[in-house]
């Protein structure tokens, strides 16, 4: 019940409203094929403690091994966000007790981060908002509470993620409600996603939030580890109205660690806040300072390419297409590439984005989001998008060959042989199926000839019927027209 502390606020005292201020710490996962600081894989997925060595275990004498690609990650992520990277950061241990870290410390960067300041403008608003820092440090293992067959009262642990590259940006607490934060979250993904910094499946934790808030400059609460957009914007605006309950009724709320339940949609104290300030962070002595040559920015900000703005405005203004059209095509990095791949093929532009949007946006989701699986790629969408504008498919024939071809994994082309070749394939085989729609339909034929102008509509319905639906009526049409002409 989300309004339980609000129903404490009596009707006769008008509560003063104040506004929510808000601050983001958010994780990413880098893409990486190793880990921060071993070999190990970091994929998502693979049987549990599968993926670990005595450096991600924290086993006693083994030693961290800083990995190249994370930091240029790292980097690529500070640049689309518009921090400045430091020339020389340095690592520190952050200690702390958890059945997960089996090291009891975290490697991060505390005392100076891999880069500061930087911005990220608000859409919506037009608002900046301003991130304080950008650093790296590991993930810790993975507590499965009950979940696994046969001892479902037990808690195991999982080291795989143990270890796994993660960028934290921090923002400043300049986000004044709920659905600020989660439009920052959505910018976030999608620049970051664009860059190639993090594969962006949200379902396997790639980007996760902690939140701030405070509601009239008293409490303040920490909601750990969101991990959905929708999420944020919940977590938030529940947290924010319970603040604003207790302020209204002369309340102090804890300083505290909240989680948030998705079920119930509330969110409820972890642990106190000053009960665990102390971390102990202490400079980590196995690493040396990390020092960032200006080539690795330059090669970064190259690689990073074009950002989502960018695109979208590019999309507008070179294929015509619409603010709305370019906005969903660039809302993710897989649908903007196909749709540009699928123009570069040949595809008229407006006729490429009506499909990405619908057919192709459906079969990516039908395939969980894994666009290279897909089975019509963009050149062959370009072809279907040829036959169709040259009569060779009808859009409806088109649209089920596609879908066909999503479903059973087939070759498109295969299909088109196959089944369109007789009446949409050409004229001839169109001209003998209308023959034998007159031949077998000549009471309707006769009905027209004597000026029944409907009997016209009836030949046309039965020849699209005999065809399976993949003729142009317009083909029809005409045939049929110079036919019963003659
Ligand atoms: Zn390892
Ligand atoms: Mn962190």
């Amino acid at each position: 019940m989300a309004s339980s502390n609000q129903s404490q606020v009596t009707s006769h005292e008008s509560p003063v409203v104040h506004p929510a201020v808000i601050g983001l710490e958010i994780h990413v996962q880098l893409r990486t094929r190793t880990k921060l600081f071993c070999g190990c894989a970091p994929n998502f997925g693979d049987p549990p403690n599968s993926a670990v060595c005595p450096v991600c275990l924290g086993l006693p004498g083994a030693l961290p091994v800083l990995n190249a690609e994370a930091v240029a990650l790292g980097v690529r992520a500070a640049l689309c966000v518009g921090a400045s990277v430091q020339r020389e950061s340095s690592f520190d241990r952050k200690s702390y007790f958890y059945p997960d870290l089996p090291k009891g410390y975290q490697i991060t960067q505390q005392a100076h981060p891999l880069a500061l300041g930087g911005g990220i403008s608000i859409e919506s608003s037009g608002r900046m908002v301003k991130i304080m820092r950008v650093h790296i440090e590991e993930d810790a293992g993975k507590s499965l509470h009950g979940g696994v067959p046969g001892s479902e009262d037990w808690t195991c642990l999982d080291f795989n993620r143990s270890g796994v590259p993660l960028a934290e940006i921090v923002t400043a607490p300049d986000l004044t409600s709920p659905e600020e934060a989660a439009e920052l979250m959505r910018l976030l993904w999608q620049k970051l996603t664009f860059a190639g910094v993090t594969t962006g499946r949200m379902e396997e934790g790639a980007l996760r939030c902690d939140a701030n808030i405070s509601v009239g400059g008293k409490g303040r609460s920490e909601i750990k580890n969101l991990n959905s957009f929708r999420f944020v914007e919940k977590a938030l605006a529940f947290e924010a109205s319970r603040l604003a309950a207790a302020n209204a009724r002369g309340a102090e709320p804890a300083r505290e660690t909240r989680l948030f339940d998705p079920d119930s949609g509330e969110t409820f104290p972890l642990r106190g806040k000053e009960a665990l300030e102390d971390y102990r962070y202490f400079p980590e002595p196995d690493l040396p300072p990390l020092v960032i040559a200006d080539g690795l920015i330059e090669e970064q900000r190259h690689l990073m390419g074009e950002q989502p703005e960018a695109r979208r405005e590019r999309f507008e203004r070179d294929f015509g297409l619409s603010p709305y059209d370019a906005g969903v095509l660039t809302a993710q990095p897989e649908a903007a590439n196909y749709f540009e791949a699928a123009v570069t093929s040949g595809a008229a532009p407006k006729a490429a984005a009506n499909w990405v949007m619908s057919e192709v946006l459906r079969a990516a989701k039908a395939h969980s989001g894994e666009w290279d699986r897909l089975s019509v790629q963009p050149e062959e969408l370009a072809f279907i998008l040829g036959e169709i504008a040259s009569k060779r498919l009808t859009n409806t024939f088109a649209k089920e060959l596609f879908a066909e071809a999503s479903t059973s994994g087939r070759k498109l082309r295969e299909l088109i042989l196959e089944k369109a070749s007789a009446p949409s394939g050409g004229d001839e085989a169109l001209r003998s199926l209308i023959e034998e729609v007159l031949k077998s339909e000549t009471a309707a034929v006769g009905d027209y000839r004597a000026g029944k102008q409907k009997a016209f509509g009836f030949l046309v319905g039965a020849a699209m019927k005999k065809s399976g639906g993949k003729a142009d009526p317009a083909a029809i049409k005409k045939i049929l027209e110079e036919k019963l002409k003659t």
